[in-house]
C-alpha cells in the first residue's frame, strides 16, 4: 500500500484547522466533521426536499402560471413555465440559514454547493433538457458592487454548468435600486419590482431559458424578470423557474 503524504499533510491540516476553529454547519451549527462540508449529514439528510425538479406541474408552478398566463399580451400563447426549487423554505425553520449565508454572509462557496446539488437533480430529469440559457435574477449595480457578488449568479453558473447550458448575465438588467422585498406586502412586491428589468439581448435566439432566484416568495420579481424576457423573446421560447428555497404557505 503507498500512503498519498500530500493528501495525508492536508488531512492533518485540515483536522489541525478544525479544532482552532472548528467549521459549523451552517443549518444547525454544530461542528462538522473533517469530511463534511457547509452542512452536516444529518441536516443534508433531513432537508425538506420540493421534489418539484421531477414534476411539470407542483404547487410553484400553478402559482407563478397563475401570474404569466393571465398577461393581456400573451394570452392563450404562453407555454406552461416550468419551477423548481431545491427545498421549501420556512421564515422560522432552521434551513432559512441557507440563503442566509449565501445572500449576507458572504458564503459563495455554499452557494456553489446547494446550487449544484439543484442542478444536478434537475439534470436528470427530462422537463430541463432543452434548456440551453440560464440568467440569474440580477442586482442593482450599486447593490452588487457594494456585497461584492450576486447570490442569484453563483446559484445559476453552477446550475448552467450542470445543464451544459450557457450562463447569461448580462441579458438582464435592473434599471431601478428596488427597497428590499422583505417587509412589503403581495401588491406591494409587484409595484415594487414593475418595470425595475430591461432585456438586452439583441440578436439571441434561445429555446428555453432558465431564469434562477434565491428564494421563491410570492413570485413577483420572477414575474418582473420573465416580463422584461418577453419584449425580446416570443412565445416559442419557453422562459421557467429555479430557486433553492420555496415558501410554500
Ligand atoms: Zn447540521
Amino acid at each position: 500500500m503507498t500512503i498519498n503524504w500530500l493528501d495525508f499533510g492536508l488531512n492533518y491540516l485540515k483536522a489541525a484547522a478544525d479544532l482552532l476553529l472548528p467549521r459549523r454547519c451552517i443549518v444547525c451549527k454544530n461542528k462538522l466533521l473533517l469530511h463534511e462540508k457547509h452542512s452536516c449529514m444529518h441536516c443534508l439528510a433531513d432537508m425538506p426536499l420540493t421534489y418539484f425538479w421531477n414534476r411539470s406541474h407542483n404547487p410553484m408552478s400553478d402559482k407563478f402560471n397563475l401570474a404569466i398566463q393571465n398577461s393581456l399580451e400573451t394570452k392563450g400563447r404562453e407555454k406552461y413555465a416550468y419551477a423548481c426549487a431545491l427545498f421549501y423554505y420556512d421564515n422560522d425553520g432552521i434551513y432559512r440559514h441557507i440563503p442566509y449565508q449565501i445572500k449576507y454572509q458572504g458564503n459563495i462557496q455554499a452557494g456553489k454547493f446547494f446550487g449544484k446539488m439543484l442542478g444536478r437533480r434537475m439534470a436528470a430529469e427530462a422537463l430541463w433538457q432543452d434548456v440551453d440559457c440560464v440568467v440569474p435574477v440580477p442586482l442593482h449595480w450599486k447593490r452588487k458592487w457594494k456585497r461584492g457578488y450576486n447570490q442569484a449568479e453563483i446559484i445559476a453558473g453552477e446550475i448552467a454548468l450542470a445543464l451544459h447550458a450557457e450562463a447569461d448575465n448580462g441579458i438582464l438588467r435592473r434599471k431601478r435600486n428596488t427597497m428590499t422585498q422583505t417587509r412589503l406586502d403581495v401588491k406591494g412586491k409587484e409595484e415594487n419590482v414593475k418595470d425595475a428589468f430591461e432585456a438586452v439581448a439583441e440578436g439571441k435566439d434561445f429555446r428555453h431559458i432558465l431564469l434562477v432566484d434565491d428564494i421563491f416568495t410570492t413570485g413577483a420579481t420572477l414575474h418582473a424578470c420573465f416580463q422584461a424576457l418577453r419584449t425580446h423573446f416570443g412565445t416559442e421560447t419557453r422562459i421557467s423557474i429555479a430557486t433553492l428555497g420555496f415558501v410554500g404557505h
